[in-house]
């Protein structure tokens, strides 16, 4: 990614308010000076819809063969939607049913044979990926790709032996309260919205 393209996707995401800039407590009890509000990215399509097409973009220039787009719920499900909107596609949604992600019953395409690319918001550990990568396996689904809008490991992981792509591969240091240097600084630190990922 060149530099002026990160910088565009930056202001993209500004101009969504969804990077907020700050003292932040993250869920992992570390503090960052960045955070991805990460539902305002769907609270103003338009903004979003800009991102999503450099999204678009990057998936076209791979060539890849697929039927479906497939988001893991809530957040990433209008991105998904958008995506297959734009590329012809059908779309899908994973969700957690008691605890555990799966298909719900009533989606009519997914059967084994068909191919599909796995589309996520913000990949920060993975985890939601790699629940959705079992549901298709489940259902006999090819695996054709993973792309995230940000990928907040700048790269660093690998989803089932498959590369991520992303729009923004962002590694946002994050510190120790005891070695916090805004608490240092004595700025007021923001607990972010409770996600409802795991
Ligand atoms: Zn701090």
């Amino acid at each position: 990614m060149t530099q002026s393209n990160k910088n565009e996707i930056l202001s993209l995401f500004k101009e969504a308010d969804a990077l907020l800039q700050g003292h932040f407590l993250l869920t992992s009890g570390k503090h960052s000076e960045w955070y991805f509000e990460k539902i305002r990215l769907i609270e103003k399509p338009a903004a979003l819809e800009k991102i999503v097409d450099l999204l678009i973009e990057r998936i076209r220039g791979e060539n890849k063969e697929f039927d479906y787009v497939i988001s893991p719920a809530y957040g990433a499900i209008a991105i998904g939607f958008l995506v297959a909107l734009k590329l012809g596609k059908r779309f899908a949604f994973t969700q957690r049913v008691e605890e555990k992600m799966a298909f719900r019953p009533g989606w009519s395409g997914l059967d084994a044979g068909t191919r599909a690319i796995i589309v996520e918001d913000i990949l920060t550990t993975g985890g939601s990926i790699q629940e959705a990568v079992e549901c298709l396996k489940q259902k006999g689904v090819t695996l054709a790709g993973i792309y995230v809008l940000v990928d907040r490991t700048g790269g660093a992981v690998a989803i089932d032996g498959k590369p991520v792509g992303s729009l923004l591969a962002l590694k946002v240091e994050a510190f120790e309260p005891d070695a916090c240097p805004f608490c240092k600084a004595g700025v007021p630190l923001t607990k972010p919205g409770a996600s409802d990922k795991k």
